[in-house]
């Protein structure tokens, strides 16, 4: 039986505790208990939601967004060089983590991406043994599609085919492709140009295919693999041996533990598997990080580590609005905000069809030169920002390794994604206020602040050229959103 009751796991040890049952800590777990007389105990802080049609069917993307039964809610502080804005920062927070929420998007970066680890000094982790492993995850079906399908949407082969077209034609308007290149090996460490990319769905059922059914499900009757959902892993139990720190198991509370602290034991090793944010939050919160910060709320230093909670990266999403005309023969997932429209669509799903179906598929991945004349200028100048920062002792030397490596890149190796989706996912919505946290918000797909922007630029803009009479800016879709 995997899962456990609390008094039962805590009443034993395990070979391995594995913190956070998400994306990594499932892929673990079950290659773990492949081997039959090794025992593995995953700690993860939300439930079980292996059938829920707000993540295993696709239209519904941003519904998670805000929401605590899925995610952590997070936020940054003010940004100061995004207006002091607080940005939301979803993180995954139900068996399965993060590949449970996120857009199901199946790409690749850059081979130059994964050698870089290995040239700051991690043996073997390069582009070659992730492929490698990351392979041995998938089973890939090519798409197959009609031949007027293929040539709607461009697979990488129809779009070269269009490259090659000879010149037709003789009027006056000019018709070209932008000088972006198909990319020549989207899934093989080369994704620069045009992708047509591949999603995380299984072909049969068009559903999500996630951590949580792909690694969870097909382990989850082993008698070694055992999980408790609702626990918040507090900090590792250490201690020392031979001058070296060991972690011997994980303090944690569950919801049904009456708030008192409970210890989950392991003989070889607690896997720290709770994702980009609270990973590091852990390990500082078990004494293992930067002195100073350690001190400064009052945490005894158990090995000082200054990396721990350093150096955090993540791409921003800034979205370009184009709406379109009524008569296009697409439809956008926006509809979904509908009732009636939902239902509709959760119907044709069943049959194979509909707004389920679609997903986030059409990408250019390209250095910033592709983009802007200004590349060079603004290399340079984030080249000057990093040395000032060198000079002012401002980075450790870790840091000034790696971002030498990203100057380098920056050059060729594609850093820009530009993807075409077709609706507005933003997570404003859901972040405005504390009462919207509640429940699935009508308008969770679509942004007021967008729309506010969308509308007060072209109102602004072209009130007086009447070049919008068509457009109903002022309708009640609109107003509803104030
Ligand atoms: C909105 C969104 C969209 C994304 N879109 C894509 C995409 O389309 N394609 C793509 O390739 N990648 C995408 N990503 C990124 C990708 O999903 C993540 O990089 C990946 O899933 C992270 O895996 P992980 O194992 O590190 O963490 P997670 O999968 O997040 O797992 C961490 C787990 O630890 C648990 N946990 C955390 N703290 C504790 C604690 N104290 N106690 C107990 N449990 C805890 C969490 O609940 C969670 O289940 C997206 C991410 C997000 C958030």
């Amino acid at each position: 039986m995997p899962r456990i009751e609390i008094k039962d796991a805590i009443s034993r040890t395990y070979d391995y505790v594995i913190i956070g049952g998400g994306t990594a800590g499932l892929v673990l777990a079950a290659r773990l208990t492949e081997t039959a007389d090794l025992s593995v105990l995953v700690l993860e802080a939300g439930e079980e939601n292996l059938n829920d049609p707000v993540l295993m069917k696709l239209g519904q993307f941003a519904m998670i967004f805000g929401q605590k039964q899925y995610e952590w809610c997070a936020k940054t502080v003010p940004q100061p060089h995004a207006a002091n804005t607080v940005i939301p920062w979803p993180r995954g927070r139900l068996l399965g983590g993060s590949s449970a929420v996120n857009f199901t998007v199946w790409n690749k970066p850059a081979r130059e991406d994964f050698d870089a680890w290995e040239k700051l000094g991690n043996e073997g982790w390069n582009w070659d043994r992730f492929n490698k492993y990351i392979e041995r995850a998938i089973t890939y079906t090519p798409p197959d599609l009609s031949a007027a399908e293929h040539a709607r949407r461009g697979t990488p082969e129809v779009l070269k085919a269009l490259w090659a077209k000879g010149k037709e034609g003789n009027g006056p308007v000019k018709v070209s492709h932008p000088p972006v290149p198909v990319a020549p090996a989207p899934l093989n460490g080369n994704p620069n140009g045009i992708v047509l990319g591949a999603m995380a769905v299984d072909p049969e059922t068009r559903e999500r295919s996630f951590a949580g059914n792909a690694y969870w499900k097909p382990s989850s009757e082993r008698p070694n693999l055992h999980l408790l959902t609702g626990v918040i892993a507090h900090r590792l139990v250490t201690k020392e041996v031979d001058g070296e720190l060991l972690a011997t198991g994980v303090e944690f509370s569950h919801k049904d533990s009456s708030g008192n602290v409970c210890i989950a034991k392991a003989s070889r090793e607690v896997i720290l598997s709770a994702g980009d944010i609270m990973t590091p939050q852990i390990l500082e919160l078990s004494g293992i990080g930067r002195p100073d910060v350690l001190q400064s709320v009052g945490i005894p230093v158990k090995l000082a580590l200054d990396g721990v909670g350093e150096n955090v990266q993540d791409h921003v999403n800034s979205t370009i609005v184009v709406e379109l005309n009524e008569n296009a023969p697409d439809l956008t997932f926006d509809v979904l905000r509908h009732p009636g429209e939902a239902e509709k669509h959760l119907a044709l799903f069943a049959q194979g069809e509909g707004l389920h179906n679609m997903g986030i598929h059409t990408y250019i991945y390209a250095p910033i030169s592709t983009f802007s004349d200004r590349a060079p200028e603004i290399i340079a100048n984030t080249q000057k920002e990093i040395e000032r920062g060198i000079a002012a002792g401002k980075y450790n030397p870790g840091v000034i390794d790696q971002y030498r490596i990203v100057l380098e890149n920056m050059k060729n190796v594609p850093n820009c994604e530009i993807i075409a989706y077709p609706t507005l996912i933003t997570m404003a919505p859901a972040y405005l206020t504390d009462d919207t946290r509640e429940g699935p918000t009508p308008d969770s797909l679509l942004s007021r602040a967008a729309l506010r922007a969308y509308r007060s630029h072209f109102v602004n803009k072209y009130a007086n050229a009447n070049l919008f009479d068509s457009v109903e800016l002022t309708d009640t879709r609109m107003d509803q959103y104030e």
